[in-house]
């Protein structure tokens, strides 16, 4: 679809950081086989994760959270664009100081790095039984795995709360994760059976 498109390519020329196509099928595969119809995303920057998973079926609906007004009026635009302010509901806030109702089937953490345990533990309690929760940027770009690739202290220090959140995953007690190197690093996190 071509709208699609053309929000991807400005999003790309605006430093906004979107999802890579690899997670973003990884998802939309993940929503067709699964029988997902509610997701919930932290970090909608302007839109476009919701808009393609919304565009897996017509039975699919989205509710994404984004704190920066900006992006949040952008990302507005662009589902009212593609015709999906029905089954996408955004919301304006901080993700950790937003209350959101119900639950759901595919749980979709992609917003501030440094808040991700954060955000795990405030939201599993919106999350089915026998639902998922999905974090995006598990390697960003490499660096987890070999931190020699930056020197940069605020870097440095990100990818220190990465690694934090990866054992938070690897050593929790009511989840079983399962981490892919696709995209920028995924991970796939289900309650304990
Ligand atoms: N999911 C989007 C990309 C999100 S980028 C896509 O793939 O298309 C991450 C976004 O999270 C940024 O726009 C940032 O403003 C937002 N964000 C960071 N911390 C947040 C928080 N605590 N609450 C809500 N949004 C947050
Ligand atoms: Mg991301």
């Amino acid at each position: 679809m071509g709208k699609i498109l053309d929000i991807k390519n400005k999003a790309l020329e605006n430093n906004v950081p979107i999802m890579q196509d690899e997670g973003i099928n990884f998802i939309c595969d993940y929503i067709k086989n699964n029988n997902v119809h509610k997701v919930l995303e932290i970090g909608s920057a302007v839109g476009y994760s919701a808009i393609n998973f919304a565009s897996v079926d017509d039975s699919v609906e989205v509710t994404t959270i984004e704190r920066d007004i900006n992006r949040y009026n952008e990302a507005v635009k662009n589902i009212n664009d593609v015709g999906l302010n029905e089954r996408i509901t955004i919301i304006n806030g901080d993700a950790l100081e937003t209350n959101i109702d119900g639950k759901y089937d595919l749980i979709f953490i992609d917003a501030a790095k440094s808040q991700y345990i954060k955000f795990f533990n405030k939201y599993k309690e919106n999350l089915n039984s026998d639902g998922v929760i999905i974090s995006d940027n598990l390697s960003f770009h490499g660096i987890v795995d070999d931190i020699s690739l930056t020197h940069n202290r605020n870097t440095r220090q990100l990818v220190g709360k990465i690694k934090k959140y990866i054992d938070f995953l690897e050593n929790n007690d009511e989840f079983d994760t399962t981490f892919y190197k696709l995209g920028d690093g995924v991970s796939v996190s289900k309650f304990k059976k």
